[in-house]
């Protein structure tokens, strides 16, 4: 088995990384903020690292789960960064959600080193991390995908190749425009229902029964239901930064995002008054503050 540096312990990465080390990986963790990082070495019995450098030193796979392009570049071209060490022939995989430029940018660096840069961002929530169900939208070059196709199995099925590299990050701002319109409209519709006067469970089960009963509004149930006691899944500053990207490729490629948009300003607005770091269900909340 390759030796795999994974770097970014998050709400996602953390259960990512357990996966790896459960299948019997040699992994080697680094996380910014070091106490997670050395946590995980210790309960997985793997490595932690002091740097990304350091992490990515012997690697064969070097994964990345980080919240944004400025914290994956930070990662790659800081000091200490990816690149200062990253050895030839190995396969650079980001799996969080980035722009097609920072992508892009990568791929060109790591080729200058003779490796490999995949772009395969997932759709699913925490849970879907933890049982291994992730959908992995893949992308890039195509013999390295194959010789990385096990390991990113041990993370999500389906793994989809979806084409040269950016084709991944591109079809999961797709998906997440999609994702956070749900978001938007089951929240902004939880708020009217009770402020119509139905129960908020009440209201939440007729939705888990109708025409929008799809998977999203299921497994975000406890968290519109019962918010604050839920643990945050995702973080609602995350939704705005993936509107931005999408926007921004939209821009890029002439596609119409005027959802997206609309979206977006919602969100940013609830940045503004405090719900950053909240779960992204607590939209409802900021509406419920704002219809107070
Ligand atoms: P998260 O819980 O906020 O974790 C973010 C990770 O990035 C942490 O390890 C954090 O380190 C690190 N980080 C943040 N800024 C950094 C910087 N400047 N330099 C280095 N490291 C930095 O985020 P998450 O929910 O795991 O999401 C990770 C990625 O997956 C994001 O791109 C997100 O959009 C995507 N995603 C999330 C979900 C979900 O349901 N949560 C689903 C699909 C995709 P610290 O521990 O030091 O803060």
């Amino acid at each position: 088995m390759g030796k795999i540096a994974f770097l970014g312990l998050g709400r996602m990465g953390l259960p990512m990384a357990t996966n790896l080390a459960a299948s019997g990986h040699p992994v080697t963790v680094w996380n910014r903020s070091p106490g997670k990082a050395a946590d995980f070495a210790a309960e997985h019995g793997v490595t932690a690292a002091e740097t990304p450098s350091r992490a990515a030193a012997d690697a064969d796979i070097v994964i990345t789960m980080l919240a944004d392009d400025d914290a994956l570049l930070d990662a790659y071209l800081g000091r200490d960064g990816v690149l200062e060490s990253l050895p030839t022939g190995a396969v650079a995989i980001d799996m969080g959600t980035v722009s097609p430029e920072t992508v892009a940018r990568l791929h060109g660096l790591v080729a200058v080193n003779g490796c490999a840069f995949l772009d395969a961002p997932v759709s699913g929530s925490v849970a879907a991390a933890a049982a291994a169900t992730l959908t992995i939208m893949a992308a890039g070059d195509e013999e390295a995908f194959a010789s990385v196709r096990d390991v990113l199995a041990d993370l999500g099925d389906p793994v989809l190749h979806l084409g040269p590299s950016g084709a991944g990050s591109a079809m999961k701002l797709a998906v997440n425009s999609v994702v956070h319109s749900l978001n938007g409209a089951v929240s902004e519709a939880l708020v009217l229902a009770e402020r119509a006067g139905i129960e908020r469970t009440t209201a939440y089960s007729v939705f888990l029964n109708s025409a929008i009963s799809a998977p999203f509004v299921h497994y975000r149930q406890a968290a519109f239901e019962r918010p604050g006691e839920v643990p945050v899944a995702f973080r609602l500053a995350l939704a705005a930064k993936d509107l931005r990207l999408a926007l921004a490729l939209g821009e890029h490629v002439g596609a119409p995002l005027p959802q997206a948009q609309a979206n977006l300003g919602v969100l940013e607005r609830a940045v503004r008054a405090g719900f950053a770091d909240h779960d992204e269900s607590g939209l409802a909340q900021y509406f419920r503050a704002m219809s107070a």
